[in-house]
């Protein structure tokens, strides 16, 4: 049984995702499984799509190559989609959102190319990410937060570490 929760901490591309991770994983000491390293260092990928200048992820062998981690718990799962990983195992979702000027201006500065940049943004406006959570995960699990400014960033970190805090207890009693 799971001592530590695992947190999903998903959204487009550039709304925060990683920044979010890492200030949460050096505050409340859980993981940051970041999904990008793990395809690139355990060989989960499944070619590249020149169109969209981005690896193909072969989600069978990402699920294989992260299961212990995730049966362990305290792991922060830092990547652009949720819909793969068991239920099971997720006990909070957290679908990180940004304005969506200010995504633009974030994205280009990535120097992503226009059609990339033009995605993203299209997925932002339209949800995309928050509904693919509502749709995989029950709906007390999944949580949407704002991501515009660096005290928006301190202030969500904060309410997932009193989250951690309260399942950590609630876990101990059971
Ligand atoms: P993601 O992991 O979702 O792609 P990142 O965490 O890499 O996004 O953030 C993309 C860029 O936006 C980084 O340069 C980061 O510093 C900046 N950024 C992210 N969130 C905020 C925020 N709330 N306020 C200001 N800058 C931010």
């Amino acid at each position: 049984m799971r001592t530590s929760p695992n947190i999903i901490i998903t959204g487009t591309p550039g709304v925060g995702k990683t920044t979010h991770c890492q200030q949460l994983a050096e505050s409340s000491g859980l993981a940051h499984l970041d999904v990008n390293k793990v395809v690139k260092e355990r060989n989960c990928d499944d070619g590249y799509d020149e169109e969209l200048k981005s690896v193909i992820v072969d989600e069978d062998k990402l699920l294989d190559a992260i299961e212990s981690e995730l049966e362990a718990g305290g792991q922060i799962i830092d990547w652009h989609a949720c819909d793969l990983f068991p239920e099971s195992l997720i006990d909070l979702v957290v679908v990180v959102r940004c304005d969506s000027t200010i995504l633009y201006d974030r994205l280009k500065s990535r120097g992503y190319a226009d059609n990339k940049v033009e995605e993203n943004m299209d997925a932002e406006i339209m949800e995309v990410l928050l509904q693919e959570a509502r749709d995989s995960y029950a709906e007390e699990v999944v949580v949407e937060l704002q991501s515009n400014d660096a005290d928006q960033i301190d202030s969500n970190v904060e309410r997932i570490e009193a989250w951690i805090k309260q399942w950590r207890k609630d876990h101990e009693d059971s």
